[in-house]
C-alpha cells in the first residue's frame, strides 16, 4: 500500500509540474489523504481526514483542490449516486460496489465488465467518454 501510494506520489508531482501547477503541502496532503481512503470520500468526508494533520484547512480549499485534480486526471469522480459528488484517488480501471443503506463504495475488478460493448442508439448520437459499472445494494454489515 506505502508503495502503491508513493509511486502515485511521483506520478502527482510529474503530472502537477507538467501542468505548472505548484505543488504546494496542503494539496500534497489532500491528494494523500485521498489515495489512503478506502472511502471513496466526498470533500466533507475528506476534510474530516486532512483537518487530522492540518486543523486549519477549510471545506472550499479541500473542494478547489480536488476540482483541480479532477481536471488535471489525477482523481476520477464517482458516476451516479445522487448524494454529495465522490472521489475516487485510483484511476485505474476498475468497478464499484455501492451500500445503498450506508453509502459505502467497494472497489473490485471483473474482466468482462472492461469490455462492455456500447450499442449504436448510443454511439450513433452521443459521444463516449467511458463507461462505468456500478451494483448497488446491501454490503454485508447492512443485509
Ligand atoms: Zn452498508
Ligand atoms: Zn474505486
Amino acid at each position: 500500500m506505502e508503495l502503491l501510494i508513493d509511486k502515485n506520489l511521483d506520478n502527482f508531482a510529474t503530472i502537477c509540474r507538467q501542468a505548472g501547477l505548484k505543488i504546494t503541502p496542503q494539496r500534497k496532503l489532500i491528494y494523500r489523504c485521498l489515495l489512503q481512503s478506502k472511502e471513496h470520500p466526498s470533500a466533507e468526508m475528506l476534510l474530516k481526514t486532512v483537518r487530522n494533520h492540518e486543523p486549519s484547512i477549510s471545506l472550499d480549499t479541500v473542494s478547489r483542490t480536488l476540482k483541480t485534480f479532477e481536471s488535471l486526471g489525477l482523481v476520477k469522480v464517482m458516476a451516479g449516486g445522487g448524494d454529495a459528488r465522490r472521489f475516487d484517488g485510483d484511476t485505474s480501471t476498475h468497478q464499484h460496489f455501492r451500500c445503498v443503506n450506508c453509502h459505502k463504495i467497494f472497489d473490485f475488478h471483473y474482466k468482462p465488465y472492461e469490455s462492455i460493448e456500447i450499442p449504436s442508439v448510443i454511439t450513433d448520437r452521443f459521444k463516449i467518454l467511458g463507461v462505468s459499472v456500478y451494483v448497488e445494494g446491501y454490503c454485508p454489515d447492512c443485509q
